[in-house]
């Protein structure tokens, strides 16, 4: 399989980096969408792509630039010459919150039709650590703490991805969690990490600083995605992988 990042940044990044959304590509040539912000319609065209190349998507958590682009991609295969509906993968209680809190406003009347969420996409809800399947691509999902107050909690669910012969992680946002990465390195080959690079550390996301103080066979295997550009950090002299750069791809065995 392969993965394109599509975009490496955050919702405050600059505008040429694109929001932190990804493509993996199965052998078959089937396509999912990790994540799809606001910036998925200009990120997808910068990639050569359109919602037509998409078979399915999945959503981490429900910030704008992880679900911004939602709404025109239901709107966009909904009105297509040649309609179909993407599956769309996600953590369920997720999944439920996305349509009422977020896209219903705009696509739940269309026309003389009320309209559903499963009218749009094939909806496959996955339990909190639970898995899916697609294209014989195995995915279980993690949850990450990214935003907790009294109100609750707004977690994002990452995926660990299992092809033939690897096993990568990807974290989506998240905050630092040092004892979780540090086991997960001992079963994955590699892991693409949500990195705030910003002179303010929002505390919601893990910062460089942070990352820099894991053990370096850790490290190793890193990557570093979903940072700000003009910082004055150098991944290779810290021990990690690098800064993924936009369009950057990766073929997984
Ligand atoms: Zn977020």
């Amino acid at each position: 399989m392969k993965i394109k990042f599509i975009g490496v940044g955050s919702q405050f990044s600059g505008l040429d980096q694109y929001q932190s959304n990804m493509v993996i590509t199965a052998p078959g040539g089937r396509k999912l969408l990790i994540d799809c912000g606001s910036d998925a319609r200009f990120s997808l065209a910068e990639s050569g792509m359109c919602p037509a190349d998409l078979d399915a998507v999945y959503v981490s958590h429900l910030h704008g630039d992880h679900i911004g682009g939602l709404e025109w991609l239901a709107l966009s295969t909904y009105f297509s010459p040649h309609p179909r509906r993407l599956t769309l993968f996600s953590e369920e209680r997720t999944m439920a919150s996305l349509w009422e809190h977020s896209l219903r406003g705009g696509l739940h009347c269309i026309r003389a039709k009320e309209m559903e969420l499963e009218d749009y996409f094939l909806r496959h809800p996955v339990a909190a650590g639970g898995t899916f399947t697609w294209q014989e691509i195995r995915f279980t999902l993690c949850r990450m703490p990214h935003i907790a107050n009294s109100a609750g909690c707004h977690d994002s669910h990452g995926l660990l991805l299992e092809a033939k012969d690897a096993r990568i992680f990807i974290t989506t946002d998240t905050q630092f969690v040092p004892e979780f990465i540090e086991k997960t390195a001992e079963c994955a080959d590699l892991i693409f990490h949500d990195c705030e690079t910003s002179p303010v550390k929002t505390m919601v996301h893990a910062h460089y600083e942070q990352l820099r103080t894991l053990p370096a066979a850790v490290k190793s295997k890193i990557w570093l995605y979903h940072y700000q550009e003009g910082h004055p950090y150098h991944p290779a002299e810290d021990g990690f992988r690098g800064f993924v750069v936009k369009g950057q791809e990766f073929l997984v065995p």
